[in-house]
């Protein structure tokens, strides 16, 4: 959990939202990340949060001392999904996972505030290509050429 802060405030979600909460410090995420170089092959390491990429520093970090070393994948709501850390994540091989909750009327609903869907739609759009290939968006959600 590279930090608890979150930037949602999901009704069902224990992280600390509307900054509240604390990020994780690049100290202690190599203590960690030095700790696992003991297992055996080459371990998957999870960035998640609340929403990691209010930390993006920290992944950045991260992705440049042990990209070689670890697979990352990556857990996000998507609103802080642009154009450079999406093509930063994806020249690192980072692996995403995109949280819903359903339709974006119930996904709004849920999730606490904010038009999600219709963000997430514009994030998309920023950098279609790399959406694509990453599997973030369907077809129908890019925008026409
Ligand atoms: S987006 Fe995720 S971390 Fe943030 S409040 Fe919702 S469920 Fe919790």
């Amino acid at each position: 959990m590279v930090t608890n802060r979150c930037n949602l405030a999901c009704l069902y979600c224990y992280a600390a939202a509307h900054g509240r909460g604390v990020h994780m410090t690049e100290e202690v995420a190599s203590e960690a990340l030095e700790l696992l170089d003991r297992a055996p092959g080459r371990t998957l390491v999870e960035l998640a949060g609340g929403e990691p990429l209010l930390n993006f520093d920290l992944i950045r970090f991260l992705l440049k001392k042990y990209g070689g070393r670890y697979r990352f994948a990556l857990q996000t709501n998507g609103l802080l999904l642009d154009a450079p850390k999406l093509n930063f994540l994806a020249e690192h091989g980072v692996g995403l996972g995109l949280s819903l909750d359903g339709p974006p009327r119930v996904n709004d609903l849920s999730r606490g505030r904010g038009p999600t869907a219709t963000h997430r739609r514009a994030n998309c759009g920023h950098a279609p290509r790399h959406a694509y290939r990453l599997g973030l968006c369907q077809p129908a959600s890019l925008p026409s050429a």
